[in-house]
């Protein structure tokens, strides 16, 4: 049986984790926040209470952590002396990191490890908590096509795409052009409802004429922010997350700061990063990412 330590037991970690139990892999959980954890111990896992105590020993290791920095503390050690885990794996672990992060973090890991004989990939995901929860995520996996095909055997128990996008790095650049998109599309799609709703219009019947016509986009299929036109989606709830409105912000930031490492222009993504920057700045970012129909709200 496959033993996997799982570290970072957030919105996506913790459905994660869920299917691998269910699919009989034997799971032992991390987090800073140790009542996430023990969520997870009816079900199965086993909690670990240090980084340690969870990655030794286990086959596979999967991360799902904010940012770059969480990823490059836990890999690498923080900067105040603390070990990293490939300090602490035993040899042959396979490492998986599935948090969204900085092409440069990812291949600075994927090298570290590489330097101590250990297989990396970065394996960012799509399909957000009811993807994790229902198993059917998208998975963009960076590195060796060793790595590729490894990440596979395990990834299938919690995704149904798994797409191996080049080399160690580019599973993250993937996924940055994908969350750029998503951005722009979320704000296009607040902005049309939103001026509906100001001409008369019922968002439901708005949205169901956008689904069949050429405005069709995921937002709208799958995330409708408008509150009351969905059910079981973030805005029919408060906009509790999901996914929050600061991992937005930080994915178009890293969208941002790709563009000006190549050069390349992204006027809509630099205006869909600086709204998000307003939406925070006004007490949002840890409300759903579709939130920000608020800001085109009149009411
Ligand atoms: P989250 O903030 O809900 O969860 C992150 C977890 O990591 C938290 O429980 C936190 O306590 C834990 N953590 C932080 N530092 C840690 C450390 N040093 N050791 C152990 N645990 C630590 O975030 P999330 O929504 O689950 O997202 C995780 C990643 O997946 C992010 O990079 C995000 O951009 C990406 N993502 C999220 C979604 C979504 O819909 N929520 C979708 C796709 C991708």
């Amino acid at each position: 049986m496959n033993t996997i330590a799982f570290i970072g037991l957030g919105n996506m970690g913790s459905p994660m984790v869920k299917n691998l139990l269910k699919a009989g892999c034997s799971v032992r959980v991390f987090d800073i926040n140790e009542t996430a954890a023990k969520a997870l111990s009816p079900l199965g896992a086993v909690v670990a209470h240090s980084l340690e105590d969870a990655v030794k020993g286990v086959d596979t290791v999967i991360t799902m952590l904010p940012a770059g920095e969480h990823v490059r503390a836990v890999y690498l050690g923080d900067h105040h002396g603390g070990v990293g885990l490939l300090n602490m794996v035993s040899a042959n672990t396979f490492l998986i990191d599935s948090s969204t992060i900085d092409p440069d973090s990812a291949r600075l890991v994927a090298n570290e490890a590489h330097n101590k004989a250990l297989e990396f990939v970065d394996a960012p995901v799509s399909g957000g908590v009811a993807g994790a929860e229902a198993g059917t995520l998208t998975f963009i996996v960076g590195g060796s096509n060793i790595g590729f095909q490894q990440a596979q055997k395990v990834l299938q128990h919690v995704g149904k795409n798994i797409f191996h996008a080049g080399q160690a790095g580019d599973g993250q650049m993937a996924k940055i052009c994908n969350n750029l998109m998503l951005g722009i599309q979320m704000a296009g799609a607040c902005e049309a409802l939103s001026l509906g709703i100001d001409n008369g219009l019922d968002p439901k019947v708005l949205s169901d004429i956008m689904l069949q016509s050429s405005g069709r986009n995921w937002a709208l299929e799958l995330y409708n922010p408008c509150p009351g036109v969905m059910p079981n989606v973030p805005a029919s709830n408060q906009y509790q997350p999901g996914f929050m409105s600061k991992l937005m912000l930080k994915d178009l930031g890293l969208g941002a700061d790709a563009a000006l490492k190549s050069q390349s222009a992204i006027p809509m993504g630099s205006l869909a990063r600086n709204l998000y920057a307003f939406h925070n700045a006004r007490g949002n970012e840890a409300l759903d990412f579709s939130s920000i129909f608020k800001m085109y709200s009149k009411k």
